[in-house]
């Protein structure tokens, strides 16, 4: 039976009272509640909604993880959050290095590895975020920009940290955008980061691929042997198209 693990990156939506909604809706769907133990769910929702989202999970078998750490453990750094918070409050994953904090905040690849080292430090899996913008893609550059966004976070975070992450495959031209990549394209690149992994002595680490997976296109995409689960952004918010990825995950789980 192949593991998948589902996550949903909420971004910058849902009051507090509205993620408690979502979680309840996701958590007490037949999806969730008939979902093979090899079918893991995340979700992500914005830092100020989490503990109403810990809460309505509950008992539920999911986790719920935050969208962003700092990469130090505490001090003066106004308007962050800590790892260690996250982990507190209940938090058992954190995505690091998303294209929208590389765009918007300038997070480098040397600074990702940091999140990451302070991540596991604190208690929580890290998410690391690799992907290619379209000019790269076009340039026929992909698999050189992904290699090096793997070489540097490997170098500032080192194998033992590596090793104990999640990674997530996310072509920014494919992130909000409903063009995915297709299957054999995700799956070409999925193959080439399971390769490098092995080589840098960071074997089997899920590898989960994000950009605009829908309920349309989800089973295509697990059904690639190196694709592990998916990271979803605009199909996470609704619970039914969410579920329905999360559906088609255990159907690829036990094919
Ligand atoms: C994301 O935010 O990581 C993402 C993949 O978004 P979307 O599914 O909306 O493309």
């Amino acid at each position: 039976m192949r593991t998948f693990f589902i996550a949903g990156n909420w971004k910058m939506n849902t009051l507090p009272g509205e993620a408690a909604q979502l979680v309840d809706a996701i958590v007490s769907s037949k999806s969730v509640q008939e979902a093979p133990s090899s079918v893991i769910v995340a979700m992500f929702p914005p830092h100020l909604s989490l503990t109403s989202a810990i809460e309505a999970a509950g008992k539920f078998r999911v986790s719920i993880g935050g969208q962003n750490c700092h990469h130090k453990e505490h001090g003066a750094y106004t308007g962050e959050i800590s790892a260690s918070v996250l982990a507190h409050i209940g938090c058992s994953h954190v995505i690091v290095g998303h294209s929208e904090r590389r765009r918007d905040h300038g997070e480098t690849n040397e600074l990702i590895g940091q999140k990451a080292t302070r991540a596991i430090t604190s208690g929580l899996i890290p998410i690391i975020c690799v992907g290619e913008t379209l000019a790269e893609h076009e340039a026929g550059r992909t698999k050189e920009v992904v290699g090096a966004q793997l070489s540097e976070i490997l170098n500032a975070a080192g194998k033992e940290i590596v090793a104990g992450s999640i990674i997530a495959y996310e072509p920014v031209w494919a992130i909000g955008t409903g063009r995915a990549a297709t299957p054999q394209q995700a799956q070409d690149v999925h193959q080439f980061i399971r390769h490098w992994l092995d080589e840098h002595q960071t074997p089997n680490l899920p590898i989960l691929y994000g950009g605009s997976v829908t309920p349309e296109n989800a089973s295509a995409l697990f059904a690639c042997e190196d694709i592990d689960g998916a990271l979803v952004g605009g199909a996470s918010l609704k619970h039914e198209s969410f579920c329905a990825i999360i559906d088609a995950a255990a159907k690829a789980s036990t094919q």
